[in-house]
């Protein structure tokens, strides 16, 4: 089972090679603004992208970060396609984490092995890219996504931001 394979071994993903047309020097992170604690679908998150009001074609996130308890790290939008997650800032790699609300309010709530799924997804994502810098959709809009400061929180080393 593919979802194994991942869980266990995150570095195994196989990613598009640089041959496709779209370049990136960013991530910004995004979280699916849900209860700490529960677990949502990357297709749940297609379904409220794809639906009125949206209507968009696809998930606007390129990759998700699960809470089940095993840093699945799913596929959403390919690669190799724009994403819709920032307003005016689409030319950008989305990744999202499910979680950023306790009793309805904006907290951190990634997990330690969401963290680390996501540290290993911007390692794959620098392979192919190169030196991408690290945003919050926060430096980007008056919102609170993803419930955290990413400079605060990672540093600049990590985020490679000056
Ligand atoms: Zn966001």
């Amino acid at each position: 089972m593919v979802e194994w394979d991942w869980c266990l071994c995150p570095c195994s993903w196989t990613l598009v090679e640089t041959t496709h047309a779209m370049k990136y020097n960013r991530i910004i992170l995004h979280c699916s603004a849900t209860n700490k604690g529960q677990d949502i679908s990357t297709e749940t998150i297609r379904k409220w992208h794809t639906s009125p009001p949206r209507n968009w074609s696809d998930i606007g996130y390129h990759f998700v970060i699960l809470n089940d308890g095993c840093g699945t790290v799913e596929r959403g939008r390919p690669i190799w396609k724009q994403g819709a997650h920032t307003r005016g800032h689409n030319q950008t790699i989305g990744i999202c984490y499910i979680g950023g609300l306790v009793n309805g309010e904006p907290e951190d709530t990634m997990t330690d092995l969401q963290e680390c799924a996501f540290f290993e997804l911007v390692d794959k994502l620098r392979d192919i890219f190169g030196p991408v810098t690290i945003h919050g959709h926060n430096e980007f809009s008056n919102k609170a996504c993803p419930s955290f400061n990413v400079l605060e929180k990672w540093g600049s080393t990590f985020a490679q931001r000056e």
